[in-house]
Order: structure tokens, then sequence, then C-alpha cells
């Protein structure tokens, strides 16, 4: 077994995801959102910044308490106050955060030694209150600040009680087969802090701006990352983060990590597009309209012979089937299945060939042909076949 087999998967659709402009759950949404989350079997849950809003702590403290699997998890800026409200919560996984760039500690004006300080101090006072609760450290935007610093405070973080530490490409700066990969990253940092006398779990968080948030996301994954933080769709701020059933799939049916139930995902994607304003792009992988749909007449024809001649991901991973579409690019055999799929048997050629030609013309106009449409359209090609002019009458 290989590195993945260890691997566990945050769920940040409720914290980060509600720092994409515009998006903010109501209580019932974040409940169900969690409740499916759980279903799925993710295994933390990051439900919210509770210093934020008073709105965003009742949320926090009400899915702590409501008996799920997953651990949830609050965020945290390096204050007492921040730490004490998400503890009110009851929460068992806190993430603080601090930068550790010389040019953010100046824009503090502070130096590293007074941040080492204050995250220490955060880390033992959650400590000292509930030992039991999960503590990750994150030194803000960490790929792009002084590795030195990064070590020198994640080290002190874990001396005072930080659990994991977490790797944040905070502007998704990194590009794998580059000199700044997270695989390289990971690795050195894991070696850094052993070299430190210190093994704590390791956490990524990888942004989108590049588009590369899940291969750097898989270059975490093989380097030994312990945590990969996913959301709905990748919602998040700026281009989001990895896209959580992407990641899942990929992990499922590429690495053979499957503790988690895919079929939830489509109710899941619903659920979270319809209440965050966002619709699920129609080509996104694996939870997208057109990711199991086949259109093109050569692309059709194989698929129904056989689905993999022309799709390498399962859907029924997923919980969904492959489906044929109708419009320009759609030839007889795609039209034969539509057809008996919505209950017409029709076997006279011309009426084949007329259905098809006004299916294709549907097509051109910039659109498919679903079930409903298709029954109208033979209805309308038998209503306008003409009775042919050789036909003999069979009483003479
Ligand atoms: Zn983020």
């Amino acid at each position: 077994m290989g590195p993945v087999a260890m691997v566990r998967i945050l769920d940040t659709t409720l914290r980060e995801g509600e720092q994409c402009p515009g998006v903010c759950f109501p209580p019932h949404i974040k409940h169900a959102v969690a409740a499916r989350l759980d279903a799925l079997g993710v295994d933390i849950i990051e439900a919210g910044h509770p210093a934020v809003t008073p709105h965003i702590a009742a949320a926090v403290g009400d899915l702590a308490g409501a008996g799920l699997r997953a651990t949830v998890g609050a965020h945290a800026r390096s204050l007492p106050r921040d730490v004490d409200q998400a503890l009110d919560c009851g929460v068992g996984f806190i993430g603080v955060f601090y930068c550790v760039a010389e040019e953010r500690l100046r824009l503090h004006t502070t130096t590293l030694g007074s941040a080492i300080k204050r995250v220490q101090r955060v880390i033992r006072r959650i400590k000292e209150r509930s030992p039991q609760t999960v503590v990750r450290y994150t030194p803000e935007d960490t790929v792009r600040s002084s590795f030195a610093n990064v070590v020198t405070t994640a080290l002190a973080a874990v001396a005072a009680g930080a659990d994991v530490i977490s790797i944040a490409d905070t502007t998704g700066h990194l590009v794998p087969g580059t000199s700044r990969n997270m695989y390289n990253y990971v690795l050195r940092l894991r070696d850094a802090l052993r070299q430190g006398g210190h093994n704590p779990q390791l956490a990524v968080h990888c942004h989108n701006d590049r588009g590369l948030a899940l291969a750097n996301a898989l270059d975490a994954i093989r380097a030994g990352a312990d945590i990969i933080d996913c959301s709905v769709l990748g919602l998040g701020e700026l281009a989001g983060i990895v896209d959580l059933a992407t990641l899942l799939a990929v992990l499922a049916a590429d690495f053979g990590h499957d503790p988690y139930d895919l079929t939830v995902l489509p109710e899941l994607y619903a659920l979270v597009s319809a209440h965050a304003g966002v619709p699920v792009p129609v080509h996104q992988p694996v939870t997208g309209a057109n990711a199991f749909r086949h259109c093109a007449g050569v692309h059709t024809q194989a698929a129904l012979a056989n689905p993999l001649h022309y799709q390498s991901l399962d859907p029924q991973l997923v919980g969904r089937r492959p489906n044929i579409c109708l419009d320009h690019m759609s030839g007889l055999s795609a039209l034969r299945h539509a057809l008996a799929d919505a209950g017409h048997e029709i076997d006279e050629p011309a009426l084949l060939d007329s259905i098809l030609a006004t299916v294709k013309s549907t097509g051109q106009a910039g659109r498919t042909v679903a079930a409903a449409e298709l029954g109208y359209i033979v209805h309308y090609c038998r209503a306008r076949q003409t009775v042919p002019a050789t036909r003999e009458c069979e009483s003479c």
C-alpha cells in the first residue's frame, strides 16, 4: 500500500466555500450539507470561523453537537478570543493560522519571535482547555514564505501541542514539474521537522489560481501528506481550491482508495450549487451534466456497445448512468436508442430519416433534444408522412 492508503479528507465547503463572494448558507442548509458530507464519509468537516459572525458561531456549535461521525472543525486567528470562541462551539479540531513571511511580519509590525510566541500561546490555550482537540497550525501562504521561518514556527507550534502542520498554497503558486512543486515541498518539510525532533501530520491546502490545485494535491499525496483540503465545486476564495468530487473519484478509480460513498456526490453537489448560487458547469468532471453524456454519432455508437470505449471513469462509481443526448451530431444508432428509451418502437426507415433530420436541424440551433421533445418530433414527423404515391390498392 502506498501513502494514499492513509490519506484523509478535510472538506471546507462551509468555511472556505463561504469565502467565495456572495456565498452564505442558511443554518438548515449547512446542516443538510454536513449530513451529506458525513454520509459521503469525509474525515473532517471544517464548519466555519466562529469569530466572523454570531451566525457562523451558532452554525459551528450546531454542527459540532450534531453527532456526526466526521470530526467537526473550526478556523481561528491566533487570538485568544478566537480560539475561546471555537472551543465554546465544542469542536474536535481547530485550525489556527499566522503569517511567517518577513514582509507580512513587517506589515503586522511584528517579528518572527513574537509571531512564534503568539502561535504557541493560542495552541497551549486550546490544549489546556481541551487536550483532545486536534490543533492544526498553518503558516499563512506557506509556500511563498521563507522556508527557515516556516520550519522554526512549525517546530515551535508542535512543541506547544499542534498535531497538524498545514502547507498552504494560498495563491495557487506551485506547479508540478518545476522547482516550486508540492511533492518536494512536502518531503522537504517532513524532513526538516523530523530533523527538529518532530513528526506531525502534514495537511495541504491547494488553491486553484493556475488550475493546478488537484495536480498539486496528488503531488502532496504521492509525497505522503496526511490530510487534503477540498470543497464542493472547489468553492473558495479567488479561483477556489481542490474539487472534492474529482479528487475522490481519482482516489477511488486510480488509487483504489475508496472508503467514501461517492454515490452521495450528485445530491451533495445539487444542494451546494443551488444554495451557493453557483451552477455546476456542464463539463465539470464527475458531477457536470455532460460528464457521462455522449452526443457525437461515432461516440454514441461505440458507447452503446461498451461505455468504456469513450469513458475511462465508470459513472456508477458516483451513482450516475451514462446517457445519450441528441443534437446535430447524432446518428441513427443514438436515435434508435433514445426512441427505445422513450418507448417509441419505430422501424420504418423513412420515418426514422425524417425524425433524425428534425433532430439535427433542432440541434443546429445550438441545443439538445430531450426525451419529451423527441416525443413531439415523432408525432410531427408521423403526421407529415405522405402516403407513397406508388402504393397499390390491395382490394383491386
Ligand atoms: Zn484557502
